[in-house]
């Protein structure tokens, strides 16, 4: 049941990844989630992961202004804009900022990084890298 629960976690972390820097009601998850099989989160689940997700801090809470409905987001340090995230266990690490700062500089060599979107690194984490 736990490996159930941090699959679905994971499933969600990646789909608000894949969309860093927009918010989603929980309909709007769900609904965007639907396509990834049998594995896909309920209604409840979303909200109950997404309370866990707002309290450990890695996601933000807000209300949308139009329809009052509570919408989330990656939460993302302001100068961040750089973050790792584990490809086992779905935790994602920020990098500070004078790192995301070279980092993005090596980037722009090669191309362009689209202003508001996030750079992602994809790691395997201390605590799943020994296993
Ligand atoms: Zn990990």
């Amino acid at each position: 049941m736990a490996v159930y629960k941090t699959v679905q976690r994971k499933m969600l972390l990646d789909f608000l990844g894949t969309h860093a820097g927009q918010s989603f009601t929980v309909r709007q998850i769900v609904a965007g989630m639907n396509g990834c099989g049998e594995n896909a989160p309920s209604e409840s689940t979303v909200y109950r992961l997404m309370r866990e997700l707002v309290d450990d801090g890695t996601v933000r809470k807000d209300v949308d202004v139009e329809s009052r409905e509570n919408v989330y987001r990656l939460e993302c340090g302001s100068d961040a804009g750089v973050s790792m995230r584990c490809k086992i266990c779905g935790s994602v690490y920020n990098v500070d900022g004078e790192s995301s700062r070279r980092i993005k500089e090596e980037v722009s060599r090669c191309g362009v990084v689209p202003s508001d979107d996030n750079i992602e690194l994809i790691i395997k984490c201390r605590k799943c890298g020994k296993s």
